[in-house]
């Protein structure tokens, strides 16, 4: 099988990956270079302790909250837009405790494929992304967080993950270098993290060696159809014969899939972060500052933070003020943490692709019988890759799945 992928990201190639390995001619379109972009400045973390989508109870409140103050984590761009206020009627709608009864189960589902499936690309690919197996922390401050954060461990155990709940000093004790200030936290020992950058690089150059072809710096720009099939994609550089397709274009879902006549609920969510090329005394677990929601990664001497959810369209405009947020977070868990505010010009942004129930799209388009859509995994592409690129790959060979992906339907808005 021809399969042409669109979109370069960590989706993209994790699909191109197992499609590859199955035997199918794959082409990959981008258009950019595949050297930077949302999959690149995330935090790294794979995290099959995320198994509660983002659209939960008390989310809408806490997000009104933070709305007042410019360095909080959370903003909306008030806007007339319908796109936006359908998404948030959605979103508003899934944020009760029996849709997030409904859908934890199957995000918990492809966080432990896609974990169990990382060891495998890790021994193929090479272990060349400083990948560390020894969990992340969810850090907390106030008792009333910790206590909370336990109660989600309840949760965590049961779906089978190893937690360690951990006291001030036991914290402490895993971090001897460098002084902390919180409450407690809890240890989520599946959780693991690698640089997301060194990845994406470690990839793209075994998909090259292995054949795939890379068309990049190319835009599509439409596509023709014939009958319920796309028969050729158009980009600024030339049209390309299509027999099978796959869109992953991540924030870009909408406006590719409007294309093909297919309307997707999505909105981006920016996110910020900042790497220190060398800490002299650094941290040494990667952690979530749960009452700052932000979060911070170290690989050896270097160290990353970031955070911040913005629904403000598609821009990469940044606001300095929500750094601030992040960095003072970083200060505040760490006051033994000698960092300092990152120079304006080098905060790195990247839009997150978030739909309204926090699951991705991942499945046939509707009303085309040779095109399947993967993205929306907003805070959890890193996380849900390989199980993602591994059931695009299950759907085209027309193979069963490794699990249950109902939940995931394209048209389920
Ligand atoms: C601050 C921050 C921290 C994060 N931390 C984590 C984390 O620790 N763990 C985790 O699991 N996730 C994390 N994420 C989320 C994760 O980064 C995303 O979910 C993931 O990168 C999305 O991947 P994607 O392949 O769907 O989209 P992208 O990486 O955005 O890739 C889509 C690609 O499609 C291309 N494209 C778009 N339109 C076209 C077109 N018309 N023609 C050709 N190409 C096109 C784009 O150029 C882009 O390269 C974080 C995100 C942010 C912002």
């Amino acid at each position: 099988m021809k399969v042409t992928i669109i979109g370069g990201g960590i989706i993209g190639l994790c699909s191109a990956y197992y499609l590859q390995k199955e035997g199918n001619e794959v082409t990959v379109i981008e258009r950019g270079d595949i050297t930077d972009g949302c999959s690149f400045g995330n935090m790294g973390y794979m995290s099959p302790s995320h198994f509660i989508p983002l659209a939960s109870p008390g989310i809408i409140a806490e997000g009104i909250r933070h709305m007042i103050s410019s360095s909080s984590p959370f903003y909306i761009k008030p806007r007339l837009n319908a796109d936006l206020m359908r998404w948030g009627y959605h979103f508003w709608k899934s944020s009760n405790a029996r849709t997030v009864a409904q859908n934890a189960p199957h995000l918990n589902a492809l966080l432990q494929l896609s974990r169990r499936l990382i060891k495998d690309m890790r021994q193929e690919i090479g272990d060349r992304f400083d990948m560390e197996e020894k969990g992340c922390l969810m850090l907390c401050k106030q008792q009333k967080t910790l206590d909370h954060e336990f109660h989600l461990a309840d949760d965590a155990e049961q779906f089978g993950l190893k937690v360690e709940r951990l006291k001030r000093d036991e914290v402490q004790a895993l971090e001897p270098d460098v002084e902390l200030n919180v409450a407690g936290a809890v240890l989520f020992k599946d959780d693991c993290h690698f640089h997301p950058g060194k990845m994406m690089v470690a990839l793209k150059d075994h998909l090259e060696k292995k054949g795939v072809d890379f068309l990049l710096n190319t835009t599509v720009t439409g596509f023709e159809k014939r009958n319920e099939q796309v028969v050729s994609i158009l980009t600024d550089k030339g049209d390309h014969p299509c027999e099978q397709l796959v869109l992953a274009t991540g924030s870009w879902l909408p406006p590719v899939a409007k294309m093909l006549g297919i309307k997707l609920l999505l909105q981006p969510g920016k996110g910020y972060s900042y790497t220190y090329d060398h800490v002299e005394k650094n941290i040494r677990y990667p952690a979530i500052l749960v009452d700052g929601r932000c979060a911070i990664t170290p690989w050896g001497n270097r160290l990353r933070i970031g955070g911040t959810m913005e629904l403000s369209g598609i821009n990469n405009k940044v606001l300095i003020n929500r750094m601030k947020g992040i960095y003072d977070s970083a200060r505040d868990f760490y006051p033994g943490l000698k960092i300092d505010f990152p120079p304006a010009g080098k905060i790195w942004n990247g839009l997150r692709p978030v739909t309204p129930d926090g699951l991705p799209y991942i499945g046939p388009a509707p009303g085309l019988n040779n095109v399947l859509i993967a993205g929306g995994h907003a805070m959890l592409g890193i996380s849900e890759g390989t199980g993602t690129g591994k059931i695009i790959g299950q759907l085209i060979n027309q193979q069963s799945t490794s699990i249950d992906i109902s939940a995931f339907r394209v048209d389920r808005f």
